[in-house]
């Protein structure tokens, strides 16, 4: 057995040691290529993701809304879910996407947050109690949870007995925002002081009139031509905010009269616009006028077992269109409603709806635009003949409250505008 001398063996152990060292060297260097080439893989492809996600960075940056006209559509709660495919969304459809994880979302934040109220949204306190805020929280689907991110405005400085609306206002990191109300009923004490009891004709007592809070303004939104088509859904959304306003109402659609008492049960005011709305009419004497204004008044008792003696000029007091047909007229009617007894409101806000033809956002940019640059109650003209007056009412109501406007009917104490006669 020559093959089995020491010598022998231990060359054949040799040998196998260099055969498997050789392997082990093979195995290493094909682990080392194919480790290197995948390296090389994914840096080729690490670039992809970051500069799609600088990308739509950048959109979301400039695609931002922040200002409320800008972003009416989606301030309005349960709206905005239907824009979560917006432009951008397709930007991001590159395979490597999905390949390799991106640390943050992709999709650029088109969605509102969403607001919940703890407690009721419509509460009731007795005068006296102090209210205790019952609490909120906002979540964002991109931010997580933006509580601290909500404004509260409409906290009246003095609870007395009437309506308040809290406002609950959040912006998301991209500018999407919400915007709630809660409604807060402060009903008057066991006994109340009784106020004496007047002979003049009143309006059907509403809410006590709402005090103004210091930092705050009123807005009194006023709604002229009606009762129409279009109103029962003015009177709805009204009162699904609780908003009382007040309504200069005309004879033009008979057949909506009895809405007017509607809206003096709903607590809201009414004053007299015209029977007719026509200038050849209530322009050319007094005579006509007072008729016209008569016959109207007539209606609203008929409807809402009260005469008004609250009215709007058609036209307003400034308008120079009343010289066509009486020159001076304006100046004596002025005098002669104040004779007997009356009290006439021009406007310092217009929707300029009059004319119609405006969309939505342009009654509520004229609006909203209008009470930001007054320094004091606004007395706000609208039009419930025009559905676009209509379809904007709950923004311009959001807005105001979320901004800490009062809104309220017109009382016997309001200030009223007037404007200066031309005629
Ligand atoms: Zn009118």
């Amino acid at each position: 057995m020559k093959n089995n001398t020491p010598a022998q063996i231990a060359r054949r152990q040799r040998r196998k040691l260099a055969i498997g060292t050789l392997a082990a060297v093979v195995i290493l260097s094909l682990a080392v290529i194919v480790i290197y080439a995948a390296l090389g893989k994914l840096g080729d492809e690490t670039p992809m993701p970051s500069s799609s996600k600088q990308a739509e960075t950048h959109t979301s940056a400039t695609g931002r809304a922040p200002s409320l006209p800008e972003s009416l559509p989606a301030s309005l709660p349960g709206t905005s879910e239907a824009e979560s495919n917006t432009p951008g969304a397709s930007e991001n459809g590159t395979p490597a996407a999905s390949e390799a994880p991106v640390p943050e979302s992709p999709v650029p934040d088109t969605t509102a947050p969403v607001i919940t109220l703890n407690g009721e949204q419509a509460l009731s306190i007795t005068e006296g109690n102090p209210y205790t805020e019952p609490g909120y929280t906002a979540s964002d689907d991109v931010d997580g949870d933006i509580t601290d991110r909500v404004v509260v405005s409409g906290i009246p400085a003095e609870w007395v007995p009437g309506t308040y609306h809290i406002g609950y206002y959040v912006e998301d990191m991209a500018g999407n925002s919400a915007t709630l109300i809660r409604t807060v009923s402060v009903v008057a004490a066991e006994t109340p002081p009784a106020p004496p009891e007047t002979a003049a004709p009143e309006p059907p007592a509403t809410e006590a009139p709402v005090a103004v809070a210091p930092n705050g303004r009123t807005v009194y939104l006023t709604i002229d031509d009606g009762p129409c088509e279009n109103t029962e859904r003015l009177l709805n959304i009204l009162d699904q905010y609780g908003v009382k306003v007040t309504f200069f109402v005309t004879g033009a659609f008979p057949e909506y009269a009895p809405l007017i008492g509607e809206e003096a049960r709903r607590g809201h005011t009414v004053g007299v616009h015209s029977y007719t709305h026509d200038y050849s009419v209530i322009y050319i004497t007094e005579e006509g006028f007072f008729a016209d204004f008569d016959q109207m008044a007539s209606v609203v008792e008929q409807q809402a077992g009260f005469r008004p003696t609250l009215l709007r000029f058609p036209g307003g007091s400034s308008n120079q269109k009343s010289a066509d047909y009486t020159a001076g007229i304006m100046t004596r009617l002025v005098a002669a409603v104040t004779e007997r007894g009356l009290r006439y409101c021009d406007w310092n806000v217009s929707s300029g709806d009059g004319n119609g033809g405006l969309t939505a956002e342009q009654v509520y940019a004229n609006v909203i635009d209008g009470v930001h640059k007054l320094n004091k109650d606004a007395i706000v003209l609208l039009h419930d003949t025009h559905s676009t007056t209509i379809d904007a009412m709950p923004a311009i109501i959001e807005t105001l409250l979320a901004e800490g406007y009062t809104l309220a009917p017109i009382t016997e104490q309001t200030e009223l505008a007037h404007h200066t006669v031309f005629n």
